[in-house]
């Protein structure tokens, strides 16, 4: 009993803004900062406008969220704010997901990769407490990617996965690597490994991974000795199968966000990936929005994203935003837009 309520105090969707410094290309611009941070849930974005004889002036645009972080914010303040409290629920059932969005640029991947490798230690750490290492639990990391609307194994070389459901909502991702993480060191290493695996194109790295959803999963599960040992022998599957997940937390790099308007450019496939992020964005608002008001429906098969996290959209979830923003003034349009949608979100 005491552990529900403790678990409910953890709100079931955080949406957390964080806003990056100026870079140096930007500075040398001389490029306004045009997002001023008011206090930790409120901030002001001072739209630059015309007007039809041509004077200047500026729009204010105002937004609440349930915090807002400052350029000066470091990742570990960070990750305080958004991914410690979900920890101790995971060992309730809990599946979490925690989303970085925003156009490329305004520091989704910054944000984001120091988070598992955090929360990986909390995890190690609270496994090793006796009344955890009793039961067998052990924790488990994958890290793949959505790309075209296809997913790819980043920790074997790319390998292209499918997705199955069991008859009790529960997604399957056939064929995904799984390995055990006894140590935070190893978690650095697959991330590393993971990211040289992302798309790149001819194009170049950053350019490419902009166009796909990048997902790494911490999960918890219970192990039985005698009966796994004994099913490990018949079967040549690896053991993380075999164990009964307890809760998992999904870290998602999300494709840039202004890659979804990429549906009119010339280039066919560059339309058609631009369609698919488009619809995996609205349709990852529609879900949240869904969990939000408590609907019995979600709506989860509207894009493959939505769908391989499920089983994060029902029963016991927690769902943390992070939306980044990029402060110059040649990024209005799209910090406006990755505003809006956080704000649609909740
Ligand atoms: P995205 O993944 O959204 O495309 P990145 O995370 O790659 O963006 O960030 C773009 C650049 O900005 C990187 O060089 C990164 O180091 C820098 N950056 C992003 N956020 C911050 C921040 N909060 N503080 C300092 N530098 C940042
Ligand atoms: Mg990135």
């Amino acid at each position: 009993k005491e552990n529900s309520t403790r678990e409910n105090n953890v709100a079931k969707i955080k949406v957390v803004v964080r806003k990056r410094p100026l870079n140096k290309k930007e500075v040398s611009r001389k490029e306004d900062d045009i997002v001023t941070v008011c206090d930790d849930s409120y901030l002001a974005v001072h739209e630059p406008k015309l007007k039809v004889d041509l004077t200047a002036y500026v729009e204010k645009h105002e937004f609440c969220f349930d915090a807002v972080l400052d350029q000066h914010v470091t990742n570990d303040e960070v990750y305080r704010n958004t991914v410690e409290p979900i920890i101790p629920t995971i060992f309730q059932r809990t599946k979490a997901t925690c989303f970085a969005y925003g156009q490329t640029g305004s520091g989704k991947t910054y944000t984001m990769q120091p988070l598992p490798i955090r929360a990986a230690e909390d995890l190690v750490r609270l496994l090793r407490q006796p009344v955890y290492r009793n039961q067998r639990f052990k924790l488990w990391l994958s890290y793949f990617e959505i790309y075209g609307g296809k997913l790819f194994d980043l920790l074997s070389d790319r390998k292209k996965l499918c997705m199955r459901e069991d008859g009790r909502q529960q997604v399957c991702i056939v064929g995904l690597q799984e390995f055990e993480v006894s140590d935070v060191q190893i978690v650095k290493e697959f991330i590393e490994r993971g990211n040289a695996a992302r798309s790149t194109g001819s194009t170049g790295a950053n350019e490419e991974s902009s166009r796909s959803h990048a997902i790494l999963q911490l999960v918890v599960k219970k192990h039985n000795e005698v009966k796994d040992s004994k099913r490990n022998n018949n079967n040549d599957g690896n053991e993380s199968r075999i164990g009964k997940v307890v809760g998992k937390i999904s870290f998602i790099d999300l494709a840039g966000s202004e890659r979804g308007a990429d549906t009119t450019d010339n280039d066919r496939q560059t339309r058609i990936e631009g369609a698919e992020i488009n619809k995996s964005l609205l349709a990852l608002k529609e879900c949240i929005r869904a969990l939000d008001n408590d609907q019995i429906h979600i709506p989860f098969r509207g894009s493959k994203l939505t769908e391989v996290l499920r089983d994060s959209f029902v029963g016991n979830s927690r769902t943390v935003m992070i939306s980044c923003i990029s402060p110059n003034a040649g990024s209005c349009e799209h910090t406006l837009n990755t505003l809006r949608y956080a704000d649609r979100v909740k």
